[in-house]
């Protein structure tokens, strides 16, 4: 049952104040939203008043409902959709952020009556071909399949009115580009286009250039900071140890909902297995694992079910879970803004959050390169009974002969079991439960 909203709530809505109308206002109150964040202020006048933008603002700023609600207010007075026409199309990296932002629209139209729809890869073309018959007024997707449906003739994109690029950064890491220009060639000239990446690289900047059409330009979350409301701590501690303390730090604080990062889907596995051997409820996801898989495990993370999901950077990308109170980096990240990016699922729409780093030896460049991107030291704490005893050790092989575009799911690329130089002057013990 949805609570109630009165007359005067709606009137006097800030969200009203920002030009929404009253069935989308209605929707938000309902969805427990009082104030609109900072994106959400800024985004949601300039998408109504027809204009490009081009945002930087990361997951857990409200960027979804910022792009969202606008863009439902503007389809919900042009003609609906009908035989396989899409009006607006949401790109989106993964399979879980294009669920994700579906859920949203659907929860912000629940009182209008537009047809919204998601598609992605890994799951059965068919009954999606046979549902986009009657058209989309919103239709989330991801490249690939996007292109496999238009290619199939179930779509036409020919009269898509708006077009958002959800974290364009991680789809051009992910190498979608291809995809995208050619989806780009199929839209009309005169449509509306909404771009949000968490950082604005070069190659960002390249395609808003060819895309965007005087573009309003907003900055949320300014670039490369992490929320100031996350708690960061670093344990240092002997790669071959890592499992043990992430148990024991689950276990002696008692922390019920933890989002654990790994490099490698293998790792991930590896430490999802050793959890639930050692009863904490807990699940792996990355690239390797069935979409159906993957949707479970998230669904039981979200409901509490899971106590812990282990998974790798592609894979957690854009998971939105409310409140969500620990990050755990098994591993650091090959590439410092991962750090940014995985730190963002916490400490989320001004709630506190708790992020623990992991650190062995072999992760001091990584260590170096993701403090001076966020211009922060982290916080050293030595675990009792963990103490490293690899002070120093040549730092890990990241290349693994494949370049950034090929981060989907991880990959086996960590090396964690060369040897290092421990206290003791001796050549360290093997990493067992890094080894490939
Ligand atoms: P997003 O950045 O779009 O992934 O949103 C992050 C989280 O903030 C989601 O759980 C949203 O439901 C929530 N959220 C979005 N807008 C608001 C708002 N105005 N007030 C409170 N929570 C919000």
């Amino acid at each position: 049952m949805l609570p109630p909203v009165d007359e005067e709530q709606l009137a006097e809505s800030p969200f009203t104040a920002l030009g929404l109308g009253r069935p989308i206002v209605e929707a938000v109150l309902q969805k427990g939203y009082s104030q609109p964040s900072s994106i959400q202020q800024q985004c949601i006048p300039a998408v109504l008043a027809g204009r490009d933008v081009m945002a930087a603002a990361q997951t857990g700023t409200g960027k979804t409902a910022g792009f969202t609600l606008p863009m439902l207010e503007r389809l919900r007075h042009g003609p609906h959709a009908r035989g396989r026409i899409v009006r607006s199309l949401v790109l989106t990296p993964t399979r879980e952020l294009a669920a994700q932002v579906a859920d949203n629209v659907k929860a912000y139209s629940r009182h209008l009556d537009l047809r919204s729809d998601v598609v992605f890869g890994g799951v059965k073309i068919n009954p999606q071909i046979t549902r986009l018959q009657a058209g989309a007024d919103v239709l989330v997707a991801t490249p690939g399949r996007l292109m496999d449906l238009v290619q199939q003739g179930a779509i036409s994109l020919d009269r898509v009115e708006i077009l958002v690029l959800d974290e364009a950064d991680r789809m051009l890491d992910m190498g979608f580009i291809r995809d995208i220009q050619k989806i780009l060639r199929l839209l009309p000239a005169k449509r509306q286009n909404l771009l949000f990446s968490a950082t604005f690289e070069t190659s960002i900047r390249r395609l808003a250039t060819g895309l965007l059409h005087e573009p309003v330009q907003l900055q949320v979350t300014p670039e490369n900071r992490t929320a100031a409301t996350v708690e960061h701590i670093l344990h240092p501690c002997d790669m071959a140890r890592k499992p043990d303390l992430l148990c024991h730090l689950i276990a002696s604080n008692d922390w019920q909902q933890v989002l654990v990062f790994s490099r490698t889907k293998h790792g991930a596995n590896r430490v999802a297995d050793r959890l639930s051997a050692e009863g904490m409820a807990a699940a792996a996801i990355h690239g390797n694992k069935s979409q159906g898989a993957r949707t479970r495990a998230l669904a039981g993370f979200k409901s509490g079910e899971l106590r812990v999901l282990v998974a790798t950077d592609i894979a957690a990308r854009g998971i939105d879970i409310h409140q969500l109170p620990h990050v755990v980096n098994l591993d650091l990240p090959n590439q410092a803004e991962d750090y940014v990016h995985r730190i963002g699922r916490t400490g989320r729409a001004g709630h506190s959050g708790h992020a623990v780093s992991l650190v062995a030896a072999e992760e001091h460049e990584l260590l170096r390169a993701i403090e001076r991107l966020t211009g922060k030291k982290l916080p050293k704490q030595e675990i009792p009974g963990f103490e490293p005893t690899v002070l120093s050790a040549p730092p890990l092989d990241l290349s693994g002969g494949r370049g950034r575009s090929s981060r989907g799911g991880g990959g086996n690329r960590g090396v964690g079991n060369r040897g290092g130089v421990s206290r003791s002057g001796r050549p360290a013990a093997r990493s067992s439960s890094r080894r490939p």
